[in-house]
């Protein structure tokens, strides 16, 4: 792995960032509201196309790498990158990962979060409930002049003592003018190892988190990622901008029941 490349943003470039991130916000939150029983998960890849097009972004995972879809939806045992589809349809007690993010002007959001249809088992809240928290403490330690690991091992640390396990195969990423820049940031790591984070840095912070063991596969669709062991799987993500004050989030709007853009 070469020396990493990360981008710092001027003041003028974090303003483009926060609209970028607040617009992929606002197409999560369309997302995550549009979850009923039977809706399919390509009806909700179209709420949310609509949503950001309708607001003149683009939808930047759209043909990606190849991706077909505007978003990732990722049911139950599928941790990332489920394909859209007309026949999977929603059932009550899915938890249902969206992930998804757009460009505007030149800059990208991304943002992801599992959603409950309905009341969902104890266990599976409980797994909704440690990745969001476990996103939180990751944010918590990504403080100027920390590194990349202090974020991963806080993330990691509390995961593990919740009795779940965090995804290797996939890790977070800066984000920028392009959707996926240096640095790496893993969801796990040691304290005081890794790049260190200077104000302007904007990365995604996004725990990918498993029931049972981490260990993931790839479907023969050469995208769909789903748990080896059946387990469930969340994944919750923002992009976080790097201040000298501390760490802020561009795409807290998801979260907050009352925002609207
Ligand atoms: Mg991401």
């Amino acid at each position: 792995h070469n020396a990493p490349m990360i981008q710092i943003k001027n003041a003028a470039e974090i303003e483009k960032m926060r609209r970028a991130c607040a617009i992929s916000a606002a197409a999560l939150k369309a997302g995550g509201e549009a979850i009923e029983p039977g809706i399919s998960t390509a009806e909700i890849d179209k709420i949310i196309y609509d949503f950001i097009v309708r607001h003149g972004a683009r939808p930047n995972f759209l043909h990606l790498y190849g991706f077909p879809a505007t978003a990732c939806i990722s049911v139950n045992d599928t941790v990332i990158h489920g394909i859209p589809s007309r026949d999977q349809k929603i059932r009550p007690g899915d938890i249902v990962s969206i992930d998804t993010g757009c460009k505007i002007d030149g800059f990208n959001g991304d943002n992801a979060c599992t959603f409950a249809c309905g009341k969902v088992d104890k266990e599976a809240q409980c797994l909704l409930d440690v990745t969001r928290e476990s996103l939180h403490r990751g944010i918590a330690a990504a403080q100027a002049g920390a590194r990349i690991g202090d974020v991963g091992h806080a993330v990691q640390s509390y995961v593990e003592e919740n009795g779940f396990s965090v995804v290797r195969s996939f890790v977070g990423h800066g984000v920028g003018k392009e959707l996926h820049e240096d640095p790496e940031v893993p969801n796990y790591g040691t304290p005081g190892r890794g790049p260190r984070l200077v104000p302007g840095m904007c990365i995604a912070i996004e725990p990918m988190v498993n029931q049972y063991k981490y260990a993931v596969k790839t479907l023969k669709d050469g995208w769909t990622v789903k748990t080896c062991d059946g387990g469930l799987a969340a994944h919750f993500e923002h992009t976080v901008l790097i201040t000298k004050d501390g760490p802020e989030i561009l795409t807290h709007g998801w979260e907050e029941p009352e925002w609207t853009l």
